[in-house]
């Protein structure tokens, strides 16, 4: 099943959306396979944003995503990665639709509460990027046979 990474920014954190956000994963039928608090580091964010890094605001992006720790997650469903960045909605949140992570919780383009991983490639990348093999887990969904048709997913 396809696994891909969010991370609850310091935007959220601050702002006590923790526990509303990880919700919308658990209400859309998600499974949570890993979840943990970290500080990031000058090294992990030059990595995470290497997009980014020639961006003249990139100081500004780094230094909101050190303002506390974040919480990691990793996030687990069919077509996850897609469906978790539709969760999320768009970059700035004064244009994410009402409903999504960001247009729900969010005014502002940097703190935008919510990284989530864009292509299936990159999920791959940084699930493994913030979390060790022994940080995800396994375990069974009761709620399976009611999430999925038996066409859809199995668990296995
Ligand atoms: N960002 C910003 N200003 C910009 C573009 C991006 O502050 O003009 C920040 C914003 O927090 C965004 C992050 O950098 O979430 C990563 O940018 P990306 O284009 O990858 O957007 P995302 O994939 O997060 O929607
Ligand atoms: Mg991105």
């Amino acid at each position: 099943m396809e696994k891909t990474l969010i991370l609850l920014k310091p935007s959220a954190i601050q702002r006590g959306h923790i526990g509303h956000i990880i919700s919308r994963f658990e209400n859309k039928g998600l499974r949570i396979a890993g979840l943990k608090m970290m500080q990031l580091t000058d090294e992990i964010i030059d990595e995470h944003y290497a997009h980014l890094l020639d961006k003249p605001f990139f100081p500004r992006i780094k230094a909101s995503m050190m303002a506390t720790p974040v919480i990691a997650g990793c996030i687990e469903g069919l077509d996850a990665v897609a469906v978790v960045r539709t969760l999320t909605g768009v970059t700035n949140g004064r244009n994410a639709a009402p409903g999504t992570i960001r247009g729900d919780f969010s005014m502002s383009v940097q703190e935008n509460v919510i990284h989530a991983s864009d292509s299936i490639e990159s999920a791959k990348t940084e699930i493994n990027r913030f979390f060790k093999a022994e940080e995800l887990f396994e375990y069974k969904l009761a709620s399976f046979p009611f999430i999925y048709s038996t066409d859809e997913a199995k668990q296995d």
